[in-house]
């Protein structure tokens, strides 16, 4: 069976990956230097799936690291989840997020090279549609202006990785772009754990919930869309993961570029997240409206079309498995995985 190495994967959804992975027959090497994950989740990672994961820690920038570990493993794909992705810190840090998302990736390239790795599958994001582009989106869309650095890292990393296939005719890779995950391993043993006060929705609607945080804002609502607040795509991160696994079976098989929207092709509002997180988990989260949030776009959803007609794959879970999952590993976990 095929090995593949997980660069980032003992983040959020490198460590939900994992287990798919595991649980379809691959053998898995996990790279990361902790930065915004910790060696438990690895370790959770094996508890689940009864199966042993080779582990470095280490920065993926690293070019000398990453040589080692395509010298000492015999790996045949690679997925590159590590980045920085808090859309915020990106506007206050530029430089911090344009070299370490852009250089994890350059490594990476150089490194797979030299070893004669021919397979990437890399984590970009529904923001690369920018501002321009109309909902649903489509693949083949043109690469739209984003409101954030953050955005912009994906976009050029995207762009690296399509001029790298277009002069190595044996390079294969796959661009997914990632809608909104939220969720957590129905185990309520791996989940989304941020350092810090949450950026995004969920793990701040959880947080609330079990009281860490008072009240969750709800960023806007005078949008125009049915109920006045902002409308995301938000997918199952399990749902996600299983994408993975459908994505390293045609990157094993070819070659050049392929784009994969993975999302539901469903939106919901802030409200209906809110809404059904009490109603199926009994619990209530307070919240107020505020201010729109700078950047945000009213509206982002998939059309999931292509991955289905060429992966195979779609979402199986739904609003509710999302939110009683999130729960479920936050009041298992009500401090991450500091307990
Ligand atoms: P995460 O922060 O949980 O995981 C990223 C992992 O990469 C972390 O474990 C971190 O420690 C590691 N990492 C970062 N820089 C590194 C470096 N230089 N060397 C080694 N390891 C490094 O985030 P996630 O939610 O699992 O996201 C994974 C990927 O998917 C990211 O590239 C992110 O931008 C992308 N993405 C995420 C979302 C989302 O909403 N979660 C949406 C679209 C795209
Ligand atoms: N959101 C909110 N309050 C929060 C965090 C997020 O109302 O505390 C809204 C946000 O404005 C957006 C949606 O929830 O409309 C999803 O935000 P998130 O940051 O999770 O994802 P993204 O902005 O990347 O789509």
């Amino acid at each position: 069976m095929s090995t593949v190495l997980l660069a980032g994967g003992a983040g959020y959804i490198g460590s939900h990956t994992a287990v798919e992975l595991l649980a379809a027959g691959y053998d898995v090497v996990i790279a990361d230097n902790y930065s915004n994950s910790c060696p438990e989740a690895v370790k959770r990672v094996e508890e689940i799936s009864g199966k042993s994961v080779r582990t470095y820690e280490c920065d993926i920038k690293d070019s000398a690291e990453l040589d080692r570990i395509f010298s000492e493993n015999s790996i045949d794909a690679v997925i590159h989840f590590a980045g920085l992705k808090a859309v915020g810190e990106s506007v206050a840090k530029p430089v911090l997020y344009y070299r370490n998302n852009i250089d994890t990736t350059l490594s990476l390239l150089e490194s797979m090279e030299r070893a004669g790795v021919k397979r990437i599958i890399f984590s970009s994001s529904a923001t690369v549609y920018g501002e321009e582009n109309p909902v649903p989106y489509t693949e083949e869309m043109p690469r739209g202006t984003c409101t954030n650095p953050y955005g912009w890292t994906k976009v050029m990393m995207e762009q690296i990785l399509e001029d790298a296939a277009r002069a190595d005719k044996e390079l294969a890779v796959v661009l997914l772009r990632y809608f909104n995950p939220i969720g957590a391993h129905p185990s309520g043993r791996i989940g989304e754990d941020p350092q810090g006060i949450p950026n995004n929705l969920m793990p701040y609607v959880s947080q609330v919930a079990v009281g860490r945080r008072e009240k969750l804002t709800i960023f806007g609502n005078d949008y125009d869309t049915p109920d006045g607040t902002a409308r995301r795509d938000y997918i199952h991160v399990v749902d996600l993961a299983k994408g993975h696994v459908k994505a390293i079976g045609y990157v094993l098989e070819h070659s050049g570029v392929e784009v994969f929207n993975l999302g539901t092709g469903t939106p919901y509002s802030v409200t209906e997240i809110v809404d059904t997180f009490e109603k199926v988990n009994g619990v209530p989260v307070p919240h107020v409206y505020g201010e729109r949030r700078p950047g945000d776009l009213p509206e982002s959803y998939a059309n999931a079309d292509k991955a289905l007609a060429v992966l195979g794959w779609q979402t199986e879970k739904d609003l509710s498995d999302m939110c009683r999952d999130a729960w479920n590993w936050q009041k298992n976990n009500p401090n991450g995985y500091n307990k």
